[in-house]
């Protein structure tokens, strides 16, 4: 496995941790592929009941990586579970389409849908892509430190790839959550129903472990379907053809982006981001 992600057994859990701290975990396409071995290494392994997902250093995870010197768009990686083709040597929205069906909506749908119960662990910061990552996990654990946001409309985008927002906030929040781009701290996150516990940074990982301890001692079928069991249920509460349509709508803007400023992410890297934020 490659070392963008850490893999730690710890009894019957598994410690998933993002490992890429001087860029604040920052999501590039060799730690997507990293987190899907991972999260495939853990279902293969019948000693394994519950995954815990976190990030190294001092931030969970600040978002796709569009500007680190280990940024990857532009390469191929071995592609065990194909979700689409191979972006590389396609042109125009053929490529984006490739690469974010695979690496952002593809695989999040298919660690969403992993039979076993995932606990997110969550610090400092948690933006964009990396609510994604988080969103995924079944139940989340955040430090009173935790602060979330999707600033993406600042590039003209509705949304990160993994449109879980009206189902994960609420339609009314989610809405304020995009239209002004601003944090929400832990606390208004566990108000709307975001996240399981809120906890001192100090006993986040304790807390999270002792959570993740009980889940554990559950039969383990019995789990796998309590877990399809509301997954189906929040898909019929329109989650999946929902981000369907709302993936069209993502590649619409970067598409106009494309045209109108040849660049699909409307000329706005991390810093650019991260000004007025
Ligand atoms: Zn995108």
């Amino acid at each position: 496995m490659a070392d963008e992600v850490t893999y730690e057994v710890r009894g019957r859990i598994a410690l998933i941790t993002l490992n890429r701290p001087d860029y604040a975990n920052a999501q590039n396409s060799a730690m997507t592929y990293a987190l899907d071995a991972a999260f495939t290494r853990a279902v293969n392994d019948d000693e394994i009941a519950v995954l815990v997902l976190a990030g190294a250093g001092k931030h969970f995870c600040a978002g796709h990586d569009i500007g680190s010197p280990g940024r990857d768009a532009d390469q191929s990686f071995d592609r065990e579970a194909v979700l689409w083709w191979d972006h590389v040597g396609k042109d125009g929205a053929d490529a984006r389409y490739a690469r974010e069906m695979e690496v952002y909506l593809g695989m999040c749908r298919r660690w969403r849908e992993i039979p076993k119960p995932a606990i997110a662990m969550v610090h400092g910061a948690c933006i964009a892509g990396g609510l994604m990552l988080a969103w995924v996990c079944d139940l989340i654990v955040a430090a009173q430190d935790a602060f979330f946001a999707d600033p993406v409309v600042k590039m003209g985008v509705p949304g990160v790839e993994y449109f879980a927002h009206p189902w994960a906030l609420g339609p009314r929040f989610a809405k304020e959550v995009l239209f002004t781009g601003g944090r929400f701290s832990a606390e208004r996150a566990w108000q709307v129903g975001m996240v399981n516990q809120v906890v001192p940074r100090a006993s986040l990982e304790s807390a999270t472990f002792a959570l993740a301890e009980k889940v554990a001692e559950m039969p383990r079928f019995g789990l796998a379907l309590a877990k399809r069991a509301v997954n189906q249920c929040e898909d019929l509460m329109g989650l999946r053809p929902g981000m369907d349509s709302v993936f069209g709508l993502h590649h619409l803007a970067h598409a106009h982006n494309a045209e109108v400023s040849g660049d699909s992410l409307g000329g706005l890297d991390a810093r650019g981001m991260k000004q007025g934020g």
